[in-house]
């Protein structure tokens, strides 16, 4: 299997260099030459675990560059740190409605399934090559923790992470300022998460700075990440043994895109609905067909708090009938105007009766967990109640009633305390190891939106 950049100039490469190298050297995203198909879809198989059936999922996208037996020995071991053996359970809350319980892992978020694997694979990768990285990546809130859980025992990898000083809860914070292990570091930056993203993009375009600091990253803009949030979209669908609809808390479009890559394998989905908060560039998008970036606002959702979603440029390639050129131009034109158009004829061919956006604000998020809590006495966090909401405006509106709706439970309660109080006035309890997170001592480092001043700190972290 190779991978071609949606960009069109970078090279092709393989699954391991794809794995290190996160953005493609023209700017753009790396997918697989082709959708591989599942021979068939299993429904109803429970014989095998979730890290076997990850294993044989993703096998086509590993292209046998790394030993079969081997990639499922750093399955087994990356999810044996979750805390549910089923690792994604799918929970009934009331009839066809369901969730699909993903914030099991280490850091309480569904970013925990993809960077506990992308931690194995690194370390395996770097041993075999005798080479040593430099990952860099901006985080919203949710990757920074997942990410340094992710590679903190990784002994030839450094990570460097930026968010959005104070827009991140206290718990997601202090899961990226509390750890001891001395190849990870927290950077609070004066700006939001899409200047953070931008910072890092920029470091990515310094070839020279790319190349002499070794740069990589785990951002969902890498392929393997994506790649390991397929894998339960299959699993929940086989538990259900039916087709269904998925609704997708969303920022960067990395989930909802996985899922739309499990249908590109064959797995039976009716349907995605593309759930935002109140920055809801991609709703706007579904009901204009053209893309128009406003300003971030904050929200209840820290972790969906996102204008550009760079995922979905993986998408607009697809619409472009994988011209890359072409998407080059259009993402060029959307950067210079804030604009972007798709034909009418890409717009139906792959829009169309498959994707939905729906859009949630604070007060309905609080009612959502406000109502669940009342009527099941399950506490849900901020995302997932963005993602149940808009599944529930969107069942018997764009989808048949009797269609099962899985919303992605993409974080535990835990994470976010504060809102789920206001909801429900219970305060959800934090797992057995992180306890004490709350008095753990904190190290992070603030730096100005400065690329300059950026750079240095990173060139500086190098072990
Ligand atoms: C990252 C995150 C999201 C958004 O996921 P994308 O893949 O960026 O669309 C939603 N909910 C939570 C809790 C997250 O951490």
């Amino acid at each position: 299997m190779q991978y071609v950049s949606t960009r069109g100039t970078a090279p092709q490469i393989g699954f391991c260099d794809v794995l290190l190298a996160g953005l493609a050297r023209d700017g753009g995203l790396y997918v697989p030459e082709s959708w591989p198909k599942l021979e068939k879809f299993r429904g109803g198989d429970v014989a095998t675990t979730y890290a076997q059936r990850a294993a044989s999922i993703m096998a086509p996208f590993v292209g046998g560059e790394i030993d079969q037996q081997v990639f499922e020995r750093l399955c087994v071991e990356a999810y044996s740190t979750f805390r549910n053996t089923e690792v994604a359970p799918l929970v009934e809350i009331s009839q066809n409605e369901y969730l699909l319980e993903l914030f099991h892992g280490p850091t309480l978020a569904f970013k925990d399934v993809a960077l506990q694997l992308v931690g194995k694979l690194f370390d395996h990768v770097l041993a075999q090559r005798n080479e040593r990285v430099m990952i860099v990546g901006a985080t919203s809130g949710d990757t920074g923790g997942a990410a340094f859980d992710g590679v903190a025992s990784c002994r030839n990898v450094d990570i460097v992470m930026l968010y959005p000083n104070n827009r991140v809860s206290d718990v997601q914070r202090r899961q990226m300022t509390t750890l001891t292990a001395n190849n990870v570091h927290a950077v609070a930056v004066d700006g939001t998460f899409d200047d953070c993203q931008d910072l890092v993009k920029a470091m990515f375009n310094d070839q020279k700075f790319r190349d002499a600091n070794q740069l990589s990253a785990v951002n969902s803009i890498n392929w393997v990440r994506v790649m390991a949030q397929v894998v339960y979209y299959f699993t929940a669908l086989e538990k259900l043994g039916r087709s269904a609809v998925f609704s997708v808390p969303t920022g960067n479009f990395g989930n909802v895109l996985a899922g739309w890559i499990a249908k590109q394998m064959g797995a039976p989905i009716d349907g995605f609905v593309v759930a935002s908060n109140k920055n809801d560039i991609l709703t706007r998008f579904f009901e204009s067909k053209k893309m128009t970036a406003n300003e971030v606002v904050p929200t209840l959702s820290p972790s969906m708090d996102i204008q550009v979603s760079s995922n979905f440029e993986r998408l607009i390639f697809e619409m472009n009938n994988r011209d890359g050129i072409a998407t080059a131009k259009q993402l060029v034109e959307f950067r210079s105007t804030g604009e972007l158009n798709v034909a009418v004829g890409s717009y139906q061919k792959w829009i169309s009766g498959v994707f939905v956006g729906r859009r949630c604000d604070d007060e309905d998020t609080l009612a959502t967990m406000r109502d669940v809590y009342k009527k099941s006495g399950m506490l849900i966090d901020p995302h997932t109640a963005v993602g149940l909401s808009a599944a529930r405006q969107s069942a018997g509106v764009d989808y048949p009633k009797e269609v099962p709706m899985i919303t992605l439970a993409t974080a535990h309660p835990a994470k976010f305390p504060d809102a789920v109080r206001r909801a429900t006035g219970e305060t959800p309890k934090l797992p057995e190891h992180l306890a004490d997170l709350m008095s753990r001592p904190e190290r992070s480092v603030s730096l100005p939106n400065d690329l300059k001043a950026v750079q240095a700190f990173v060139a500086g972290c190098r072990n």
